[in-house]
């Protein structure tokens, strides 16, 4: 059985049992089986990908990405449609290559965002193996000066992407700390769960005084290959990286449905930005696309919503969350009362999670069974985290709704060259809407107090 079909069995049964029209939880109901029949994120997932394509932070494709969002907006029906700029640094790839010397190995490398450059020439030095980030923590600094650092640890596929959580200090951390050991270089396994010859990229940083050396990261075979090597006896590696980095901007999007009762927001949304060596499909085209239609799907209802329902789309959220900073610094005085992010892939959402006030405990417990019928469960606690984007937002006391992705696949595409469309299963982007209109009109419909902090 397909997912579609599961969805219409599970449905059919559902609806039979419904309340009076005008009741918000029948309303919703109607919006679920609305959304899944029919809704415009795929068009627009389409249309983004083949229009735009990579959107990487503070290029001229991200602006692009900006202008088709506002576009989209307007043509979807949002209202108040805002672009707010924010500076950012503007880091693009270079030239990048490597080989190990003595072989006929050249190594499948992406450099990681932020990371600085080797001379055009390039650069040759032994390479230090660790295991792990721990491992390289704890090694003295004679082992890793003027060596490229390579660290070697194991992420494992995971529903609930919990496993990147676990590694990913690994690539945000692991060449500061090789960098303050006096490491000339740092090669990373990718963050990744596939075996094809495709580095996954992503974001490094260096805190102030530590200087930005070069950064890749190998695909897995690769990383497998250098590790075997390294068991053998001693690697030289000859590395090539050249990226530049220089002031630039970006911008966060947003649009509106007004909601009755002025004062209280709904934030939805995903981030514009991509990495530049996939089309960001999944990371996060997808998360636009399923939260524009969302909102499109309320909007079309005629139902207008008592709170005010606002899709954000966050730039520059893969260099650092730059845009979900500066959207929480410029929006502290707002009463946002409940903010989610959809960036997590298309695959199908299969859990509901909160962190809100004890108020609002009992508006979840609606959302959940609403949300029941698309395979959805609950997740006991309440003290989700909601996607980097709305961090900001909820450490000023904004609610979180997090309508938790399948990620068993997520980590086969993220950030490499195979985040592409046709990667996307339809009936899963649209079980996403579904659920996401669900969960956005229960929320924009009701009055309980949501915020953690007022
Ligand atoms: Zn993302």
């Amino acid at each position: 059985m397909t997912i579609r079909t599961i969805i219409a069995a599970t449905l059919a049964l559902a609806t039979s049992a419904q309340a009076a029209p005008d009741d918000r939880i029948a309303i919703a109901a109607k919006l679920r089986d609305t959304a899944l029949a029919g809704n415009p994120a795929w068009p627009l997932l389409v249309d983004l990908t083949d229009s735009v394509g990579q959107r990487l932070a503070g290029s001229e494709a991200e602006a692009r990405g900006r202008a088709w969002a506002k576009a989209a907006m307007q043509k979807l029906g949002l209202v108040n449609i805002r672009e707010e700029a924010f500076p950012i640094t503007f880091w693009q790839r270079g030239q990048e290559s490597a080989r190990v010397l003595g072989s006929n190995h050249s190594l499948a490398i992406t450099a990681l965002g932020n990371s600085g450059a080797t001379p055009a020439a390039g650069l040759t030095a032994p390479v230090a193996c660790f295991d792990t980030l721990a491992a390289l923590r704890a090694a003295p600094d004679a082992a890793v000066k003027g060596r490229i650092v390579f660290i070697d640890h194991r992420m494992t596929v995971t529903q609930d992407g919990s496993s990147y959580g676990i590694n990913g200090g690994v690539r945000r951390a692991g060449p500061a700390v090789a960098a303050q050991k006096g490491a000339a270089a740092v090669m990373i396994r990718s963050l990744g769960t596939d075996h094809h010859r495709n580095p996954h990229t992503g974001s490094t940083s260096f805190p102030a005084g530590t200087p930005a050396i070069p950064a890749v990261a190998l695909a897995l075979p690769d990383a497998e290959l250098v590790g075997r090597l390294c068991a053998r006896g001693p690697v030289q590696v000859h590395l090539v990286s050249t990226p530049t980095s220089q002031p630039g901007q970006s911008a966060n999007i947003s649009g509106e449905i007004p909601g009755s009762v002025p004062g209280e927001i709904v934030v939805l949304g995903g981030h514009l930005d991509s990495w530049d060596i996939g089309q960001g499909v999944f990371d996060d085209g997808a998360g636009v696309a399923i939260t524009l239609a969302a909102a499109a799907t309320i909007k079309a209802s005629g139902q207008q919503p008592r709170r005010t329902v606002r899709v954000v789309l966050w730039g520059s959220e893969e260099i650092g969350v730059v845009g979900g900073r500066a959207y929480g610094e410029a929006h502290k005085q707002e009463n946002i009362v409940l903010a989610g992010e959809s960036d997590f892939g298309a695959d199908r959402v299969w859990r509901v999670e909160s962190r809100v006030a004890a108020t609002g405990l009992p508006l979840f417990s609606e959302i959940a069974a609403a949300l029941a019928p698309l395979g959805v469960q609950p997740q006991p606690g309440n003290d989700s985290g909601g996607g980097a984007d709305v961090g900001p937002l909820a450490a000023l006391g904004s609610g979180v709704l997090e309508l938790a992705q399948d990620g068993t696949r997520y980590f086969d595409y993220h950030h490499t060259p195979d985040d592409t469309l046709d990667k996307v299963d339809r009936a899963q982007l649209d079980q996403n809407v579904a659920a996401w209109t669900t969960a956005i009109w229960l929320a924009a419909s009701d009055d309980r107090p949501l915020r953690t902090k007022p």
